[in-house]
């Protein structure tokens, strides 16, 4: 589902799955031990941080990021070698999955993620566009999460969206599809009677945008050519007392009046046309 996300984005090309297994309650002790063992003999070469976190949370330093550590890191003692074997038969079933839907994926047996309530698969989605916060998602099972809050002993996994880092990856990104249509009101009545429209077209599936500023008309045509829709929708005083409004096609400049009542379907008529091309 996440990297489907990713996909409708058009960013599909541009990030990685990083997978891994930190094991459950029955393997992950014991390697935790193994680890801990091999970092308190190491304590000189790690940064100050990581010194600071060796007794409280050994497997995250696993995860630093600081070049000083990474000697230490990559002879580390591997998860993937200590899991136990319902721990490595379901991480087996995980990547048979992601072999069945055509999903190619890095083993990154050191990524840990930070949180107690994970439990078995955790997961990065990276890009190698951001420099050091390459991390644009992020997640695993979260088998403990339920119970650490109070609630019965279940199952779930989830992830957390960097929204930011997202919005970097896509201002390069050539926009997927354009908004069909700018709303453009010309005046405050009539924003008030196209705010519920956009709604109503929004929730027919259209991609709709308001202007909302109080601009000349000839500016808002200038500000729906660079959103590049194929249609304004332009709501003034005089369309607003017949219930009419103007229904511009940008590319050719034309405009034709339509009653509001009529716009919904016009406009799900207009897009299915688009998208046939
Ligand atoms: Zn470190
Ligand atoms: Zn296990």
């Amino acid at each position: 589902m996440l990297l489907e996300f990713f996909r409708m984005l058009g960013l599909a090309d541009r990030v990685t799955l990083h997978l891994n297994s930190i094991g459950d309650g029955k393997c992950r002790p014991a390697f935790r031990e193994r680890l801990l063992t091999y970092l308190r003999e190491r304590l000189s070469s790690l940064c100050e941080e990581c010194r600071a976190r060796v007794e409280r949370n050994p497997l995250r330093v696993l995860d630093c990021k600081n070049p000083a550590c990474q000697p230490v890191i990559e002879r580390a003692p591997s998860i993937l070698e200590a899991l136990c074997g319902d721990c490595q038969s379901h991480f087996d079933q995980v990547r048979t999955a992601l072999q069945a839907l055509g999903i190619p994926y890095h083993l990154t047996p050191r990524m840990v993620r930070g949180l107690d309530y994970y439990v078995r698969t955790t997961f990065e989605v990276v890009t190698g566009e951001l420099g050091a916060q390459n991390a644009v998602a992020g997640g695993g099972r979260y088998d403990g999460l339920v119970e650490a809050l109070g609630g019965p002993s279940d199952s779930g996994i989830g992830f957390a969206i960097g929204m930011e880092r997202v919005a970097l990856l896509l201002a390069e990104a050539e926009p997927v599809a354009s908004p069909l249509a700018l709303l453009i009101p010309v005046g405050n009545a009539a924003l008030q009677r196209l705010l519920p429209l956009a709604q109503t077209l929004r929730r027919q599936g259209l991609a709709v945008e308001v202007s909302y500023g109080s601009r000349k008309l000839r500016s808002e045509l200038d500000r729906a050519n660079r959103l590049k829709v194929p249609y304004a929708v332009i709501l003034g005083d005089a369309e607003l007392e017949k219930g009419q409004v103007q229904l511009r096609e940008m590319a050719r400049g034309t405009q034709r009046e339509l009653a509001l009542d009529l716009i919904p379907g016009e406009l799900v008529r207009l897009e299915e046309a688009r998208r046939r091309g």
